[in-house]
């Protein structure tokens, strides 16, 4: 943890632009999602993922997030990034000047080919390429493990599998490495023996995670990995998020709530969680249903 000021400092990474919208009925054109994602960093949000660069026939909701990028006012300090799922992407992040990716790759064979239509192995040495390529050409790559702490289809997840798609993605040397609990089926201990079993593979001060409240135990297990040392979590405003490959995927941990709570236990974030909760409240009149924290995925 920072301790650079009195206060300790976590960097939380808002993915309610990419987590949330991806997964809701209604689609928002790129000039509402750069006004959203404007305010979001207006809030003092220091990351934010603003969209993917995926097929826009799978996702239709990301569709045209070259065109969200290019309207946003870029806040000074603030960094903006977009999650890919291939080489393909990675592309169109490099020519929209895009300045951080991310790249994830599932440790279930199961959800990886659901996700992604990718089996695990492929998808790992295409990401191993992805991130020396991000890195030759300058920009930053977070490289990341989904269903890191258990999988819908295949249940309990080995540590030691994580551990070595870990230690791969370190090999190459990512900006960080990010741990997804895309299922909510970690719990505290779960997260301590994980962040213990990457000891010596990964420094805390590299590692961030992206936790889902499908069990409403996500605020837990920040705070068991807070207490280990991790500072870098994915929030999202008003809770929004989920997985189309994971049944009844609750969103991720609310922002604002976050931001209050990390202030009640005397940590500061540099959010105005006022401000992010006055968008929570025009999301909700934008895609038409209450949001808020455990909020869960709608009915397709
Ligand atoms: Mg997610």
């Amino acid at each position: 943890m920072d301790n650079a000021g009195n206060t300790p400092r976590v960097i939380l990474q808002e993915v309610g632009p990419r987590d949330g919208l991806q997964n809701e009925r209604i689609v928002l054109d790129p000039t509402v999602r750069a006004r959203i994602v404007n305010d979001l960093a207006e809030a003092g949000i220091p990351r934010i993922q603003i969209g993917s660069f995926v097929n826009p026939q799978r996702v239709p909701q990301m569709a045209r997030t070259e065109l969200v990028w290019r309207k946003l006012s870029r806040r000074p300090g603030t960094r903006y990034s977009v999650l890919i799922l291939n080489k393909r992407g990675l592309e169109d992040a490099l020519n929209a000047k895009m300045p951080h990716v991310e790249i994830y790759v599932s440790a279930s064979e199961t959800h990886s080919v659901k996700n992604s239509g990718t089996p695990v192995e492929k998808a790992m040495s295409e990401a191993v390429e992805i991130i020396v390529e991000a890195l030759q050409r300058g920009i930053g790559v977070t490289a990341g493990v989904m269903c890191a702490f258990g999988c819908h289809y295949e249940g309990t997840v080995p540590v030691e599998r994580v551990r070595d798609m870990v230690r791969e993605f370190e090999s190459h040397r990512p900006t960080e490495i990010g741990l997804a609990d895309t299922t909510g089926m970690g719990d505290p201990q779960a997260m301590r023996t994980m962040i213990d079993s990457l000891a010596g593979i990964v420094p805390l001060e590299r590692l961030a995670l992206h936790l889902h409240d499908t069990r409403g135990l996500a605020m837990d297990n920040m705070i068991a990995a807070l207490d280990m040392g991790v500072d870098k979590f994915d929030t999202s405003v008003g809770g929004l998020g989920g997985c189309p490959f994971v049944p009844n995927a609750a969103g991720n941990m609310a922002t604002e709530r976050v931001v209050d709570t990390l202030k009640a236990m005397g940590m500061a974030t540099g959010i105005d969680s006022p401000a992010v909760a006055r968008v929570r409240e025009r999301l909700q009149a934008l895609l038409q249903r209450p949001l808020g924290p455990r909020c869960t995925m709608p009915e397709k």
